[in-house]
C-alpha cells in the first residue's frame, strides 16, 4: 500500500481495531450473522505525516446506500444555517447570481440554507435514497461520485464549493481534489468542514475512526494535500460539531486573501502540541485499550447489579465502538434511535436492536450514549428523565478539553 496522499510507502501501523463489518449499514434480522468484516487499522506516513486506514471498503459499498440524513439533528442544521450565512456575508455580500456546490450533500439540509440566502444551489450525493429525499425538498441532486469527471460535466464554476466530512472519504483523494480546484470560480471559496484529528485525540474520539474515513486530517496535512492541488487554506476555526470539525477556507494557490491570525495559531498549536508525530499515535493507541477496560468494567458492574442498560443513539461511530468493545445485546439491550430509516434494524456485527425513540416502551436506568457528540442537546431534552435519576453515561466526553 502507499500512503493515500503523498504515495510514499514508509507507513507505520498505530491503531488496531480489529476487523470490524461495514458501520452504516444497519441489518435486517436474516443479514444478521452473514456480514462481511474487514480490517480497520490505522497507518501513519512517516513522510507527510497523514493518518489513514490501510484498508479500503470499495465506495460502491459504503456509500450506495446510507442511511445517515443530516436534516435529523438539530445542532446540526443549525450549524449548516450559520456556515452559510457566513459564507455569504463574509465572501460574497454583494455578489449577483451567486453559485455553491456542495460535495456528500446529503438530504440537502446544507443547500436548502443557502437557497434562502438567495444562491443558486447544486448538491452532488452519492447515495440513492439520500439524493431522493434532497429532490423533494427542492435541492437539485447529481446522484453521482464527485470526481474530476464530475466537475467536467457541470461546466459552471461556483463561487463557494462546500465539503462537509467527506475528505474523509475520498478513495479517489486527488481525482475529486482537482475536480474542486477546476469547479472554484477564481475568487472562489471552498468550504471543507472535517473531524480534527488533534481533537479526536484529545477527547479519545475514536469511534470516528471508521471504514467510511479513510484519511483523519489535521491542518498541516490537509494543507499538503490540498498545495499539491494548486489550493490553499487561508483561514480556518473549530467548531463543535460532531463533538470538534474544523472549518478551513481554502482559495486557490494565487488567491489574494491572507493568511489569518487564527490560522496561524492553529497551525503553532499543532507544531508545539505535536500531534502530527508518530508518538502521539502510540500514545492515542493506548488510551483507547484503557477507555476500553475501564468501559467494559462500569457496564458490567452495573449488568450484575440488575440494571438495564440502553444505548443513546444509533450512530455509525457507535458500531466502531461497540465492536471494539464487544458490547452486544447482553450488556446493552437496544440502541434507542431518531433516524427511523434505521427502525427494526440490527447494529453490524453485535446485532443490538434499534428502537424508534416514540415506540420505546420502557426507561432504562443508564443510557450509554453512542451519540456523545450531541451532549449538550441530549441533556437538554432529556431533563424529565435525568430528574428520574436515569443516567446518561457519556464513553467519550466532547467537553473533555475546552471548545
Ligand atoms: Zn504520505
Amino acid at each position: 500500500m502507499i500512503c493515500r496522499v503523498c504515495d510514499s510507502t514508509n507507513l507505520e501501523p498505530v491503531i488496531d481495531l480489529g476487523d470490524q463489518p461495514w458501520c452504516n449499514h444497519f441489518l435486517t434480522k436474516e443479514e444478521c450473522g452473514k456480514e462481511p468484516f474487514y480490517p480497520l487499522r490505522v497507518v501513519y506516513c512517516t513522510d507527510c505525516s497523514t493518518a489513514q486506514l490501510d484498508y479500503t471498503v470499495k465506495k460502491e459499498i459504503m456509500f450506495g446506500n446510507h442511511t445517515y440524513l443530516s436534516g435529523v439533528t438539530r445542532s446540526l442544521s443549525d450549524h449548516f444555517r450559520r456556515i452559510a450565512v457566513e459564507v455569504t456575508e463574509r465572501f460574497f455580500p454583494e455578489t449577483a447570481d451567486r453559485r455553491v456546490l456542495d460535495i456528500g450533500s446529503n438530504d440537502g439540509t446544507q443547500l436548502t440554507h443557502f437557497q434562502e440566502l438567495g444562491w443558486t444551489v447544486q448538491g452532488v450525493e452519492s447515495s440513492v435514497r439520500t439524493a431522493e429525499i434532497a429532490v423533494q425538498k427542492g435541492v437539485p441532486t447529481l446522484n453521482v461520485f464527485f470526481n474530476g469527471e464530475t466537475a467536467s460535466t457541470l461546466r459552471v464554476k461556483f463561487d463557494a464549493i462546500n465539503a462537509a466530512g467527506v475528505f474523509f472519504h475520498l478513495e479517489e483523494l486527488h481525482s475529486v481534489t482537482e475536480g474542486i480546484r477546476e469547479s472554484l470560480s477564481q475568487d472562489g471559496v471552498f468550504v471543507v468542514q472535517f473531524l480534527y484529528m488533534k481533537r479526536i485525540m484529545e477527547n479519545c474520539a475514536f469511534d470516528q475512526i471508521y471504514h467510511e474515513h479513510l484519511l483523519y486530517y489535521n491542518l498541516r496535512t490537509l494543507s499538503r494535500l490540498l498545495e499539491r492541488h494548486g489550493l490553499e487554506i487561508f483561514d480556518a476555526y473549530l467548531a463543535p460539531i460532531h463533538g470538534g470539525s474544523m472549518i478551513a477556507f481554502v482559495q486557490h494557490g494565487d488567491g489574494k486573501r491572507p493568511r489569518s491570525e487564527r490560522l496561524e495559531k492553529l497551525y503553532a498549536e499543532e507544531d508545539s502540541s505535536g500531534v502530527n508525530g508518530i508518538d502521539a499515535y502510540h500514545q492515542f493507541a493506548q488510551r483507547i485499550r484503557e477507555m476500553k477496560e475501564k468501559n467494559i468494567a462500569d457496564l458490567l458492574q452495573r449488568r450484575a447489579a440488575g440494571k438495564r442498560i440502553f444505548g443513546f443513539g444509533a450512530p455509525v461511530k457507535g458500531n466502531t465502538l461497540l465492536n471494539y468493545f464487544g458490547l452486544g445485546p447482553e450488556v446493552i439491550e437496544c440502541l434507542v434511535e431518531k433516524n427511523t430509516l434505521r427502525h427494526g434494524l440490527y447494529s453490524p456485527g453485535m446485532h443490538i436492536p434499534v428502537v424508534i425513540e416514540d415506540e420505546l416502551p420502557e426507561t432504562p436506568d443508564t443510557y450509554y450514549v453512542l451519540a456523545w457528540n450531541f451532549k449538550e442537546e441530549i441533556l437538554e431534552n432529556n431533563k424529565a428523565l435525568l430528574d428520574r435519576g436515569v443516567e446518561f453515561y457519556f464513553p467519550v466526553d466532547p467537553d473533555a478539553t475546552p471548545r
